[in-house]
């Protein structure tokens, strides 16, 4: 999530993020951003200090005030040293200052949503007899092995690591498409089709289970 009142700054983060193969949202101001981050579905915030409607250090601390630990990066200007200090006091993970390079941005968000250390966050996820490969999108089941497309993965992703759990068809959506996109229910129907087609031809035993008016989640068959 990016909150950030400079049209054009957003824009062009966004952009870069884009490229990078990231999903964003953007805020203009302090309270839409607060509200959109209280969701909890984001992985990060990139936010300004200086913002309409609530300031980006009370934004920051009503949010972590409020149990969440989304990892924050916050931008500020050079001049705001106080400003700095208060942001990482107030809960913020990182600071950059303007104006800075879309490299250096880009290695902060890299740094900030390696969600486990290495060792915990393995590039091959397993749920009953699938390996899903993060680094290559690979999805095999004994010799057979298919590639992924991004959303396909993503969403793969999403459902192994809740092997078992319910996911909604609303969580997903804004998982993988983010608040501000126009996509609909109907995208996570076509992509779950897509997935069941690949499980199928993989001949695994692992299933995507509907539950009505409800979501989905991975079922280890026997
Ligand atoms: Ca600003």
């Amino acid at each position: 999530l990016i909150v950030e009142d400079e049209v054009r700054l957003a824009d062009m983060l966004r952009r870069l993020l884009h490229r990078s193969g990231y999903t964003t949202d953007v805020c203009h101001d302090g309270a839409a951003g607060l509200d959109n981050a209280l969701s909890g579905i984001y992985d990060l915030l990139v936010l300004d200090v200086m913002l309409p409607k609530m300031d980006g250090l009370t934004l920051l601390r009503t949010l972590r005030a409020q149990g969440s630990t989304v990892p924050v990066l916050l931008l500020t200007a050079k001049s705001e040293l106080q400003d700095r200090v208060a942001g990482l006091d107030s809960g913020a993970d990182y600071y950059l200052t303007k104006p800075f390079e879309g490299e250096e941005l880009l290695a902060c968000v890299r740094a900030l949503t390696r969600r486990q250390p290495e060792l915990h966050d393995p590039d091959i996820l397993t749920c009953g007899d699938l390996e899903l490969n993060r680094s290559t999108f690979q999805l095999t089941c004994g010799g057979r092995s298919l590639h992924l497309s991004r959303k396909e993965f993503d969403m793969m992703e999403l459902l192994m690591r809740n092997c078992g759990l319910v996911l909604t068809k609303e969580s997903l959506l804004l998982k993988l498409w983010g608040y501000e996109s126009d996509a609909e229910d109907n995208n996570v129907e076509v992509y779950i089709s897509f997935l069941r087609r690949k499980l199928s031809h993989l001949h695994s035993r692992v299933r995507i289970k509907t539950l009505r008016m409800v979501g989905y989640c991975l079922e280890v068959g026997t």
